[in-house]
């Protein structure tokens, strides 16, 4: 009797200790993950974005960009996808297709897929995004239209190949610093307050032998070192080019954070890119070398859509005035302005803004916004719902405006409104465009860790 109840002891740990490998084997082992890219460094001269003062298409390649893809399945079954890319952003008119496209070719629904720009000044222009600031000829915009055709095919192949790569995997997070970004809107105002973002949140990708296979890292900072005529990433180019060396085999993904506001400053040689490159996958190095925590499942997403209303907008009367203005960037966003006058009898008097959260389990909230957003978004976020288990990521999905928080709505500048007619925009955002986003990720926050 003793005996028995002893061997049934042993067999009851045992069984326990078994549930427990188990437990710990299919807590690991539940994820697969599939990680691709591609290179999208264009063949011929092309226009270049980002910057007003360029004069003409780029005279060379000095770094190839790429685009890169992570795929995500979790034990539910559903796959999602994360797109990375040396560019200065996805205008919606470009990304929609893509969506489609894998929404038909992989099924992949639209809250299941996320496109994230580096913004790097050293990139192609892609669609009309910025068309106002660019002195484009027919030729140039012939070579813009080809070289966005050919990405987005890039873009559907590159999700289908991290797809097709799918293997067990497992995941882990945590963040590091780095000091790179300064809050430029402090140059010319000293005294504005210079809220920066200094955390590297790290997402690492391992197979079941502990080898990286990905890792997706961000920073909120400008990809605006370099100014010249030469194809890069930027610092982020060489920050994703540095990792690579140091992990051969794995694939690095540099996803654009709230960094609408800060520059790495100071800037303007090769070397300072470089630099700021090399620290920031140090930043990312000690934390993969470092105790990360283990990201599970599921993946739950929601995805909404919310209406940022515009300022009165300019009319036929006084648009027609601004094409006789002696400022070119005045004069051709007149002339747009007029165009989609004649086209729809109407200015569009809203956007319809993006908004997307991803929760991984309990372990983190991944949230993604439309825009260049400012780090204001960021921070509010985080004090909402904790700075250690949440990544606030913008430059997603439709890059078409600055996002200004409220505060620096009302300070004015760039970021407040001016770059909207950089942007193709009719009118700056009505004040209250923080308020309308906040409440749509707050419902979207609510939703995904209801599930
Ligand atoms: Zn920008």
């Amino acid at each position: 009797m003793r005996i028995s109840l002893n061997k049934g002891a042993h067999w009851r740990a045992t069984h326990v200790i078994m549930a427990g490998l188990i437990c710990a084997i299919s807590g690991s082992a539940a994820w697969q993950a599939g990680v691709a890219r591609v290179d999208i460094t264009p063949s011929q001269p092309v226009w270049m974005g980002g910057y007003a003062s360029r004069t003409h298409p780029s005279e060379g390649v000095r770094q190839h960009i790429f685009a890169k893809a992570l795929a995500l399945k979790d034990d539910t079954g559903a796959v999602t996808v994360l797109v990375t890319s040396d560019l200065l952003g996805f205008p919606g008119e470009v990304s929609a297709p893509i969506f489609t496209r894998v929404q038909q070719e992989f099924g992949l629904p639209r809250e299941r897929i996320t496109l994230n720009s580096s913004h790097t000044h050293s990139a192609p222009v892609v669609g009309d995004m910025l068309s106002p600031a660019y002195p484009l000829g027919d030729a140039d915009r012939k070579v813009i239209r080809a070289y966005t055709a050919h990405l987005q095919d890039q873009v559907v192949e590159v999700i289908g190949k991290a797809i097709r790569n799918l293997a067990t995997a497992e995941l882990s997070f945590e963040q590091g610093f780095a000091g790179v970004a300064v809050n430029r809107r402090r140059v010319g105002h000293r005294e504005y307050p210079g809220p920066v973002e200094q955390d590297v949140p790290v997402l690492a990708v391992r197979a079941p032998d502990h080898s990286l296979r990905a890792i997706v890292f961000g920073y909120a900072c400008h990809n605006t070192v370099l100014s010249d005529y030469q194809i890069s990433g930027d610092w982020a180019g060489y920050a994703q080019e540095a990792l690579e060396k140091s992990y051969p085999g794995a694939i690095a993904l540099f996803v654009q954070d709230c960094g609408a506001d800060a520059n790495p400053l100071p800037r303007h040689s090769v070397e300072l890119a470089m630099n700021y490159g090399q620290t920031i996958a140090a930043a990312v190095e000690q934390v993969l070398q470092a105790k990360m925590r283990f990201v599970r499942g599921p993946l739950t997403v929601a995805f909404v859509s919310v209406n940022l209303p515009f300022q009165k907008l300019p009319s036929r009367e006084e648009l027609e005035s601004r094409t006789r203005s002696k400022d070119a960037l005045l004069r051709r966003h007149a002339e747009l302005m007029l165009q989609i006058l004649d086209r729809n009898g109407k200015l569009p008097d809203h956007h319809s803004y993006p908004i997307e959260v991803w929760q991984f389990g309990k372990d983190l909230t991944f949230i993604a916004l439309g825009g260049e957003v400012v780090v204001d978004y960021s921070l509010r976020f985080k004090r909402q719902y904790g700075f250690d288990q949440l990544w606030v990521t913008g430059y997603m999905n439709d890059v078409f405006a600055y996002i200004p928080s409220r505060r620096v709505l009302e300070e004015g500048g760039y970021e407040g409104g001016g770059a909207m007619i950089a942007y193709g925009q009719p009118a700056p955002f009505t004040p209250d465009v923080e308020e309308i986003i906040a409440q749509g990720v707050t419902s979207l926050v609510a939703r995904v860790q209801q599930k």
